[in-house]
C-alpha cells in the first residue's frame, strides 16, 4: 500500500508536558505534511510526569496518523539519593530504559528511517549508530574513567552577541564535577554522531545561532541543525469552560499582565510577597497563575503539582491582595489554558519564567515578555530573550545572586510590568513582538522556514536505507 512506502521515524520524548508537547507537535507535522509515519515513544514514569498532562497531550494525537506506545517502567526511585537533581534522574530513566527501546524497535514492523530523542534521551543516540558505548555503565562513569572535564569558560560567548556568565548558566553546567556534567558530556559525544539536529525554534527567531551552526558544519564539528518549529498547541487543544477566558472577554483590549511559572515553577513565600505587591504597585490588570510555594529552597516540583494540589495555592498570597485588586486582578489556582490565554486580545505581556514551550507561545502570539527564570536553563532564555532577540524585559534579583534564591523586590517588579507595558524601551519591546508574531505565522506557509527545513529532513529519510 502507499502507507508501506512513507518511512517510519520514531520520536522519542521524555517525561514532562513540556517535553511532550513539542514532541507530539513534530510528530503530528510529519504526518500531515511530509509523507511521514511516526511513533512517538514515551515512559511510563507516572511517579515523576504530570500523569494529566501525558494523557491529554498524548489523547489529543490524531489517532490515524501517529502512532504511540510507552515503555514500561523501570526501578529508579530507590536507589538515587533522595536529593538527585531532576537532570539526574531523567537521564538515569532514559539510560535504564534503553534495553526496553531497544525490544521495541526490534518488535516494530516497520523498519525504521530515523530514530529522533529529545535532549534528555540523547543516549538512544547508541542505539542505531555503532559507538562505542557501554550503557549498563552509565554514561557518567565511562566518561569519567576517560575524560578529564573542562569548566566551560566564564564569560561564555553565544552566536548573535550574548555573553553569558557563569551563574547564568544552567545549574548543572557550572560544576564540571557534578553527576549531570558527565551526561551533558556524553550528551555532546553522541550528537556528533547524529545525522543532524531538528531545533524547536525557527530561523527568524534566531538568525545568527542558525548561521553559526553552519560554520560548525563547515568546520566539521557539528551535524546540521534544521530549525523547523516553532511547535506550539493550537488553541483547539484547550477546548472547554475556563474562568480565566470568561474573565479576559470583560476587560479592555491589550491591558492584561498574564503571569505562570510553568507547569512546575515554583516561588518562596517571600517571592509570591513580593510579587502580589510588584503587580498591585503596578497599576496593571492582572491574570495570575498561582502554584503552591516552595517552602524550603526549590524552584521546581516535578509531578507533586499535577493539578490536584490537596492545598490551595491562593491561601498564601497576603492578606487583603485579593480584595484590594479584584475588579483588575484575576489569581487562579495552578492552571490556566495558556495558549488561549496568550492568543486572547486582552493579553497584553507575560511574566513568564521562559520555558521554551512558554518563550515559544509568547512569540507566536506576539506578547512581550517579562523574563523571570527559575530553573534549568531558563536563565539562558531570558538573558537570550532580553539581549539578542529583544523581545523581552527582565527584572533583576540582587545583582551577586543571580539564580540562587535572591529575590525580586516589588518596585523592581512594578518598573518591569511599566515598562513593557507603557514604557520607551518597552516600545521596541512591544514592536519586536509584533515582528516576530508575523514572522511566526509565516513559517509554515509552502515557503516559509521552517516547512522547508523539514521537507528537507523528511527527503533525506526518505531516501535513507531503513535501519533494522
Ligand atoms: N501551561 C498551561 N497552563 C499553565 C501552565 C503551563 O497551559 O497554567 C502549559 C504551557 O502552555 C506550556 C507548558 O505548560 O505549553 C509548560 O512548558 P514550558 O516549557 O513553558 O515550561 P515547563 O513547565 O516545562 O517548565
Amino acid at each position: 500500500t502507499a502507507e508501506d512506502q512513507r518511512p517510519h521515524v520514531v520520536l522519542l520524548a521524555s517525561p514532562g508536558a513540556g517535553h511532550h508537547i513539542p514532541m507530539a507537535e513534530l510528530a503530528r507535522r510529519l504526518a500531515d505534511h511530509h509523507g511521514v509515519a511516526p511513533t512517538l515513544v514515551t515512559f511510563a514514569a507516572d511517579n515523576l510526569a504530570i500523569p494529566d498532562a501525558r494523557s491529554a497531550v498524548l489523547s489529543s494525537l490524531p489517532r490515524a496518523s501517529v502512532a504511540t506506545a510507552t515503555l514500561p517502567a523501570v526501578p529508579l526511585v530507590d536507589d538515587l539519593p533522595a536529593d538527585a537533581r531532576v537532570e539526574t534522574v531523567l537521564f538515569e530513566l532514559v539510560h535504564r530504559s534503553l534495553p526496553h527501546l531497544r525490544d521495541l524497535l526490534r518488535s516494530m514492523s516497520m523498519s525504521v528511517a530515523a530514530l529522533v530523542p529529545d535532549f534528555f534521551c540523547s543516549v538512544a543516540l547508541s542505539l542505531l549508530g555503532a559507538r562505542c558505548h557501554e550503557p549498563r555503565g552509565g554514561a557518567a562513569r565511562w566518561c569519567r574513567r576517560w575524560r578529564v572535564y573542562h569548566a566551560l569558560p566564564d564569560p561564555l560567548k553565544l552566536p548573535g552577541g550574548v555573553s553569558l556568565r557563569a551563574a547564568e548558566f544552567p545549574e548543572a553546567f557550572r560544576n564540571s564535577t557534578g553527576p549531570v556534567y558527565g551526561h551533558l558530556v556524553e550528551t555532546g559525544r553522541l550528537y556528533r554522531g547524529a545525522a543532524g539536529f531538528l531545533a524547536n525554534s525557527f530561523y527568524e527567531l534566531e538568525p545568527a545561532v542558525v548561521e553559526d551552526s553552519k560554520r560548525t558544519v563547515e568546520k566539521g564539528t557539528f551535524p546540521p541543525a534544521y530549525p523547523v518549529g516553532p511547535f506550539v498547541r493550537s488553541s483547539s487543544d484547550e477546548a472547554g469552560e475556563s474562568a480565566s477566558l470568561d474573565w479576559l472577554d470583560l476587560q479592555p483590549a491589550a491591558s492584561v499582565v498574564y503571569v505562570s511559572f510553568g507547569s512546575a515553577g515554583m516561588l518562596s513565600v517571600e517571592q509570591t510577597r513580593e510579587l502580589a505587591a510588584g503587580l498591585e504597585m503596578s497599576g496593571h490588570r492582572f491574570l495570575w497563575v498561582v502554584r503552591m510555594p516552595s517552602l524550603n529552597s526549590d524552584s521546581f516540583s516535578f509531578g507533586s503539582n499535577d493539578g490536584h494540589d490537596v492545598d490551595d495555592p491562593l491561601a498564601w498570597l497576603p492578606d487583603g491582595f485579593l480584595e484590594r485588586t479584584s475588579g483588575r486582578g484575576l489569581a487562579v489556582s495552578v492552571w490556566a489554558p495558556q495558549v488561549r490565554v496568550l492568543s486572547h486580545p486582552a493579553t497584553a505581556a507575560f511574566v513568564s519564567h521562559c520555558g521554551w514551550n512558554s518563550t515559544l507561545e509568547s512569540v507566536a502570539a506576539g506578547v512581550p515578555m517579562i523574563a523571570w527564570p527559575l530553573h534549568a536553563e531558563q536563565t539562558v532564555n531570558a538573558v537570550v530573550l532580553e539581549e539578542s532577540v529583544g523581545v523581552a524585559v527582565r527584572p533583576r534579583a540582587r545583582e551577586d545572586d543571580v539564580g540562587g534564591g535572591a529575590v525580586v523586590r516589588r518596585g523592581e517588579i512594578a518598573a518591569a510590568v511599566k515598562e513593557v507595558m507603557e514604557g520607551e524601551k518597552g516600545r521596541g519591546v512591544r514592536r519586536r513582538a509584533r515582528e516576530l508574531k508575523q514572522a511566526a505565522g509565516r513559517v509554515w506557509s509552502p515557503e516559509g522556514s521552517s516547512r522547508r527545513a523539514l521537507e528537507e529532513v523528511a527527503g533525506k529519510w526518505k531516501a535513507a536505507p531503513a535501519h533494522k
